[in-house]
């Protein structure tokens, strides 16, 4: 809230002091657009943007050279290939799970569990309008889901992350009642918009770096393929794939 809430005063103090200068000094009431759209700007850009950090703290880089993998939206039909490849490379992942697919696919959550990997709260229906919602949506989808997760596998999600990575002051208020730790990305793979795999891929190569943690999904074809391709990358480079625990230093469960 910290940096919505600087942006907000200092652009209120801007409105401020143009009414002033238009109301004693003939300046046009017109300029107090300026601030306006400046303000809307950059609150735009701040809630579109998880790395921004505008409406809560996201943790979005690690704290270990090497990279860490991330899949969302799952679990789906392609989950379970996405495990096949990681377990041959073994590596572990995390997963952040939409709750109306962990309730459709209730075996593959409990697959991903049992072969190590984490899972973190995804929202229960991963709505589009979901940055438009109030507080008390925002944190009924993560409790419901939260539940969820524990009937099936005994563990309470600490992870959280916004559907889009899309965030506002209700989301922050959300997580703060629920205790939960908003996690984001540095490295966009963009894996649900390239369609063409060699993009894909060449896209992830160009941007790894230490500390990374990429964000993929386990929702199409694409994305398993361009996985292994990289997993053979990373491992021919010497390149360390860390579970997210490891990178960031925070346990995935709460105890
Ligand atoms: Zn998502």
């Amino acid at each position: 809230m910290l940096v919505h809430r600087f942006n907000g005063i200092l652009h209120l103090l801007a409105i401020v002091l143009i009414t002033f200068f238009a109301a004693y000094q003939q300046l046009s009431f017109w300029w107090i657009l300026i601030p306006v759209f400046s303000f809307l700007t950059i609150a735009a850009y701040g809630s579109s943007n998880i790395q921004a950090n505008y409406h809560l703290h996201s943790v979005c880089h690690g704290k270990e050279k090497g990279i860490s993998l991330t899949f969302d939206d799952g679990p789906t039909t392609f989950t379970p290939a996405v495990l096949d490849i990681l377990q041959k490379y073994q590596v572990k992942a995390t997963f952040f799970c939409i709750g109306k697919h962990v309730q459709r696919f209730p075996e593959i959550l409990q697959r991903i569990i049992s072969e190590g990997h984490a899972v973190g709260n995804h929202t229960f229906h991963h709505s589009n309008q979901s940055g438009f919602k109030n507080t008390a949506y925002v944190a009924e989808e993560i409790i419901t889901t939260q539940q969820l997760i524990e009937q099936l596998t005994g563990r309470k999600t600490h992870w959280y992350r916004p559907p889009f990575g899309v965030t506002n002051p209700s989301i922050a208020k959300a997580i703060k009642q629920t205790g939960h730790l908003s996690i984001g990305w540095n490295i966009r793979s963009l894996d649900t918009a390239i369609r063409n795999e060699e993009k894909l891929y060449q896209r992830i190569l160009s941007r790894l770096k230490p500390g990374g943690i990429l964000l993929m999904h386990d929702t199409n074809a694409n994305s398993v393929a361009v996985l292994e391709r990289l997993l053979l990358y990373l491992r021919e480079h010497q390149i360390p794939v860390l579970s997210l625990e490891e990178m960031i230093k925070e346990k995935p469960y709460e105890v």
